[in-house]
């Protein structure tokens, strides 16, 4: 392409703190009742202090480390003047040069369909296949959020509901280091996913907990991919994005438009914002954006500057495993594929459950009177397809089900012991795949324990040789000409009598012994 996309995010993510940033209402910015959650402080009236939340600078301080930033050990609040309904002080509390922390970088996998010669970086050239590309990210900075705006459909007129003034929010600025729309996604999700593992934003987009701004130009490369002019051209700022395929849609929307005024010889010479218009996909212009000076910054004579030493002492120990750690450890430990690891470790809820299933399994397997060995032992030899396994029900079967019934695997009735469960009777072919889904189902309806459920309901796979072996022989008197024409040659027929056995026995037969037996007796046939 003679056009290389330049992009770089803006992100801003809701913290789970009890109270907002500056007072002590409850920080609960979705409550549906408007105008609960709010006091003379975040409602800006005159004359009132606010107060430093320090579970917000925590949070904050944790989220720059997990994005390896260079933290501020003295940091400070300012004003960011505007005036805007939402905001009812006409300034926003966020900081300026003083932030949390400058200079980090997240790694994130470049897809490989996308990597190689199709995707050059402006800085480092070529992204190899399968490499990983790192990010640079700006700063990270803490503020407020504004109230929420609810424009009356009917009326035209606009409401206010000031829940949501004041929550706290961490900023976090991307180099421009992106180069492709699907770059900017899975940083996104990975930033998701930090988010939760690190216990401080759900950070979902849907309901606006976690909000982009994407930052997009173009580059004139010549024929090998190579930049003619090293100085970035004027940015095009598209907000309203609030899901990840949005970012994706419309940046890919934007890099069509873009290229058009390129190769017109007119391309944007100065900044501008549009918004990503869902419904006809499509961006639109907004204006032409302000400069920073607008906003006349200036320290919050309110808030003193901020000894940041005690937090960045206090949170050194406390940064858990990070999801790209979890991941490449589901992997090698446990044995899992790159995209179910990655699911998998996508919610630490969700990789809890998981350690916890591997662990139960290990041990169930280990009290089967038909496998031998130890607990480790056993999954070690047995990890590939056991991982299959624990991999497979969870990401597929389970999810489904979960996404059906629009449970969350907090509230999950399934404990890991029972799942481990369910997974060693499939595992020891004491039930079939479909009897398995049944079980599942009622497992997640009622939270009973597997063995139970399939003893109540019958759904125990038919192993025993002997009640198999009768059920063939009748299906091949039963169908002689089938039966002389296999012997004939016709072996494709085999499939068609495994079908009427499964029939017969209600799909309960254990379909590797029913073929074993159906080969034996048709060839004596
Ligand atoms: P502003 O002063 O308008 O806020 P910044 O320089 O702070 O602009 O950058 C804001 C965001 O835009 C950052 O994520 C940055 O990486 C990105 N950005 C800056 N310049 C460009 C550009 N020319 N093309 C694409 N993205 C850019
Ligand atoms: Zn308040
Ligand atoms: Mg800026």
């Amino acid at each position: 392409m003679p056009y290389q996309p330049v992009i770089g995010l803006e992100i801003h993510v809701q913290l789970k703190t009890k109270s907002k940033m500056f007072c002590t209402c409850p920080n609960n910015p979705d409550e549906a009742e408007p105008n609960v959650n709010i006091c003379s402080i975040c409602t800006g009236q005159p004359g009132t202090l606010p107060v430093i939340n320090k579970a917000a600078l925590e949070m904050a301080v944790l989220a720059a480390r997990a994005l390896n930033l260079k933290l501020s050990e003295e940091s400070k609040f300012d004003r960011k003047n505007y005036f805007y309904p939402d905001l009812p002080k006409g300034y926003q509390i966020s900081q300026y040069d003083m932030p949390i922390g400058l200079d980090g970088y997240l790694e994130i996998d470049v897809p490989s369909h996308l990597s190689g010669e199709s995707n050059r970086a402006a800085r480092g050239g070529v992204r190899p296949k399968g490499a990983r590309a790192k990010i640079g990210i700006t700063r990270v900075h803490l503020e407020e959020d504004a109230a929420k705006s609810i424009h009356g459909s009917k009326t035209g007129e606009t409401l206010i509901d000031y829940n949501r003034c004041g929550t706290p929010l961490v900023e976090i600025v991307t180099e421009p280091d992106f180069r492709t729309p699907q770059e900017a996604k899975i940083f996104l999700q990975e930033l998701r996913a930090i988010m939760r593992c690190l216990k401080i934003s759900d950070a979902d987009m849907e309901k606006a907990q976690m909000r982009c701004d994407a930052n997009i130009s173009l580059r004139k490369t010549d024929e090998n991919g190579e930049f003619v002019d090293a100085a970035l051209s004027p940015k095009t700022e598209i907000k309203n994005l609030n899901s990840f395929k949005a970012v994706e849609r419309a940046l890919e929307y934007e890099i069509k438009r873009q290229t058009k005024l390129w190769e017109q010889g007119k391309p944007p010479r100065v900044q501008s914002t549009r918004g990503w218009n869902e419904q006809s996909a499509v961006t639109e212009e907004q204006r032409v954006k302000e400069e920073a000076h607008d906003y006349r910054y200036f320290p919050e004579p309110d808030l003193p500057p901020m000894d940041m030493g005690e937090i960045i002492a206090k949170t050194q120990s406390e940064l858990p495993e990070l999801p790209i750690a979890k991941r490449k450890r589901f992997i090698d430990e446990y044995g899992f594929k790159n995209e179910e690891a990655k699911f998998l470790t996508s919610d630490p809820s969700l990789a809890e459950f998981t350690e916890n299933v591997i662990s139960e399994l290990k041990e169930w397997l280990a009290s089967l009177p038909e496998v031998e060995g130890d607990a480790e032992e056993i999954y070690e030899k047995q990890k590939a397809k056991l991982a299959k396994l624990v991999g497979g029900w969870i990401c597929s079967k389970l999810q489904g089900i979960m996404t059906d019934k629009k449970i969350d695997i907090k509230n999950l009735k399934i404990t890991p012991e029972n799942f481990a469960e369910f997974i060693s009777l499939i595992y020891t072919n004491k039930i079939g795949s479909a009897a398995a889904q049944k079980i599942l189902a009622k497992m997640a309806e009622a939270g009973q324990d597997p063995t139970q459920i399939m003893e109540d309901n019958e759904l125990g796979q038919m192993s025993d040789v002997k009640e198999i072996e009768t059920v063939v022989q009748d299906i091949i008197r039963q169908n002689p000409d089938q039966a002389a024409a296999y012997g004939a040659g016709k072996t494709a027929l085999l499939q068609f009598f495994v079908g009427l056995a499964m029939k017969a026995t209600e799909g309960k037969a254990d379909p590797n012994i029913v073929k074993v037996l159906l080969e034996k007796y048709l060839k004596e046939k």
